[in-house]
């Protein structure tokens, strides 16, 4: 079984490019030039340069002693949370500025819903002197403030979508809309593993930078490469599918993927994808996704604004359809209190992304002698809010 895209730009079933016609010679340039791009020395020279003293790779893998002890097995947590602005979606938005400059573009466009990729991506641009235009959905400009004040301190322009729900699939059409008006001088940074091929694998090799750290650290700490589990959340999946990349034809690797139940799987606000979708195309693949019965997007929920997506992207369904990996989901309460755990036992406060992640000893009990690995994927700071509200600190 292959666990990686093919010439196609499928995975399996999944992935492929459905896009608008006007699209189609934006998408094409980077389908032919990434991995060439990728594979010059010069890319990587700058790439690997850039991740050691800007984000400050490589990110520690730390062996959680006091959570190992209450769960009685042998837990690694990768510090991606000690990165520069907070999380894995620096590793990304570096790769992307890097093959922009390379493609010649001079203007870069996002979507972004919480904001945390608009601020990954206005920081690159800052860093690069590059001009920013952030679409955030009105609604989600309101709710995330401290973002849009990063975004603009960086120098981004932040425009509001204020079609539909004017949210983050609102802000995902008028990026869209810009791209196909701007296609000469213009790339878009995706934030996930989503959207149409090249863009789920070209992401999951930026953020494949995890998963090679944690063979060479596993095999400093441990004496091999190979843990017996990794653990990731999911939203878009992009944490996920760095953390498994040099694990997923490793078949004494289980593969162990979270994803957000809300208020519970079955209760109309989750955002379960694995469990609620079916297939369909969203963003320019086609994936599992949660719609109606006549193929309307769901409007998904989560306490976690990163994990609150409609869809996962299309490495993630076929892992699910395969069974290479396993699925579960975590509620709200669930992924709370193992946030707050993680900081009473270790001293971390995570994100609530990440606290899904942590909640899977809710769900699986491992073995002593299991070595299990968790992403970490971002730290609490910006959920701060949340977490004082949850539990009335
Ligand atoms: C955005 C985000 C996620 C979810 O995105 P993926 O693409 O699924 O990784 C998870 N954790 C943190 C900290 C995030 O900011």
């Amino acid at each position: 079984m292959n666990y990686n895209v093919d010439e196609r730009g499928y995975y399996g079933d999944f992935g492929g490019a459905f896009i608008p016609e006007m699209l189609y010679p934006n998408v094409e340039n980077l389908r032919q030039n990434y991995l060439k791009i990728m594979a010059e020395p010069s890319f990587k020279e700058e790439f690997d340069q850039l991740l050691k003293d800007y984000v400050g790779r490589p990110s520690p893998l730390y062996l959680a002693k006091r959570l190992s002890k209450k769960y009685n097995t042998k837990v690694y947590l990768k510090r991606e949370d000690l990165n520069h602005t907070g999380a894995h979606k620096v590793n990304n938005t570096i790769g992307q500025i890097l093959m922009a400059k390379r493609l010649g573009k001079k203007r870069i466009i996002a979507e972004t819903g919480a904001g945390q990729h608009g601020v990954a991506t206005a920081t690159v641009c800052a860093l690069m002197g590059i001009e920013c235009i952030v679409y955030m959905g009105e609604i989600d400009i309101a709710r995330q403030a401290p973002n849009v004040a990063r975004m603009k301190m960086l120098g981004a322009e932040v425009r509001p979508a204020l079609s539909g729900s004017r949210t983050l699939k609102d802000a995902t059409n008028e990026a869209i809309r810009d791209w196909i008006n701007n296609p000469v001088d213009t790339h878009y940074i995706i934030g996930s593993a989503i959207g149409p091929h090249p863009y789920p694998d070209m992401v999951t090799r930026f953020q494949s930078v995890i998963s090679e750290e944690i063979k060479w650290q596993l095999k400093e700490k441990e004496g091999k490469e190979n843990p017996d589990y990794v653990i990731a959340c999911i939203g878009g999946g992009s944490n996920a599918a760095g953390t498994y990349y040099h694990f997923l034809h490793e078949e004494e690797v289980g593969i162990i993927a979270v994803e957000a139940a809300g208020k519970g799987v079955h209760s109309g606000e989750s955002a379960a994808t694995s469990a609620l979708g079916k297939e369909g195309v969203i963003h320019g693949c086609k994936t599992l996704l949660m719609q109606t019965k006549d193929g309307q997007i769901t409007e998904p929920y989560s306490i976690s604004a990163g994990l609150d997506y409609p869809g996962v992207g299309p490495m993630h369904s076929h892992l699910y359809k395969t069974k290479r990996a396993e699925f579960y989901s975590a509620t709200d309460d669930e992924a709370m209190q193992a946030g707050l755990e993680l900081t009473k036992l270790e001293g971390i406060i995570p994100a609530i992304e990440s606290s899904h992640a942590l909640a899977i000893f809710k769900h699986k009990a491992f073995k002593p002698e299991d070595v299990v690995v968790i992403c970490l994927s971002g730290r609490g700071d910006k959920d701060l809010d949340n977490y004082i509200k949850y539990f009335n600190l």
